[in-house]
């Protein structure tokens, strides 16, 4: 296969399945002329194994392996467009690279993007497809998310794609001052989307919608 077709994709990953997502998306709330062009740009089928490509362009989470889920389409849509309803942050910081999906629709849409996963298989995983498709605008590290990237803060917006019980202080603090943070928190089928956005001294928080994440795990495997 060229790399074209590899990434336009035939029958059930065709241009058409793609554009059906893209109408569903819009028809669920999705507003953002620019998150709803990064969903159509980017591959999904190739971010999946290749038995599951197939199903890359229904609305769902599917299985990557090591227990983890390459997030809903409508999940990683609105989270984009709640990070970026406050104006286009300059650099993005992602916790839980996973299969590299969310990175690379960030990546269409920021100056540079810094992901980091705690699971090293799923990392190597995403950067091999990352270099495929050419984005070459992002930074991958292996960590434990929950300390952020010290080195690199501030950033401009953080998205988690984990959830920890609540709002962590320590990821709040590599916000700069007015940037944003959208992050699910809670436990089990009682977890919550919340946009933070860093002031002054401390931060406000709002509640988005209900939602379902994997937990945020500490430590590196
Ligand atoms: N954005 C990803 C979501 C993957 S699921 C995608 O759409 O494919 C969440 C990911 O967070 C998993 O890969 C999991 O290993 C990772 N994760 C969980 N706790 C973490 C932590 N403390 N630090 C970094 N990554 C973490």
């Amino acid at each position: 296969m060229t790399a074209d077709v590899l990434q336009t994709g035939v029958g059930m990953t065709s241009l058409r399945t793609r554009e059906r997502l893209i109408q569903r998306l819009a028809e669920a709330g999705i507003r953002d002329p620019a998150v709803l062009e990064a969903m159509r740009k980017v591959p999904r089928h190739l971010f999946v194994d290749e038995a599951l490509a197939s199903r890359a362009y229904e609305d769902s989470a599917l299985p990557i392996g090591h227990g983890q889920t390459i997030s809903q389409p409508y999940t990683v849509a609105r989270m984009t467009e709640a990070l970026l309803a406050r104006g286009r942050p300059d650099t993005v910081l992602e916790i839980g690279t996973g299969s590299g999906f969310q990175t690379a629709v960030l990546a269409s849409l920021v100056r540079r993007v810094y992901s980091v996963e705690r699971v090293a298989a799923l990392l190597a995983e995403a950067q091999l497809r990352l270099q495929t498709l050419k984005l070459r605008n992002v930074r991958l590290r292996h960590c434990d998310g929950g300390l952020g990237w010290p080195e690199y803060a501030p950033f401009g917006a953080i998205l988690v794609t984990a959830a920890p019980e609540g709002i962590p202080r320590g990821l709040v603090n590599q916000l700069v001052p007015g940037g944003a943070m959208v992050l699910p928190i809670g436990r089990g089928s009682h977890q919550v989307l919340v946009r933070v956005v860093r002031s002054g001294d401390g931060y406000e928080h709002e509640i988005l919608e209900p939602v379902t994440f994997v937990p945020l795990l500490g430590g590196v495997a």
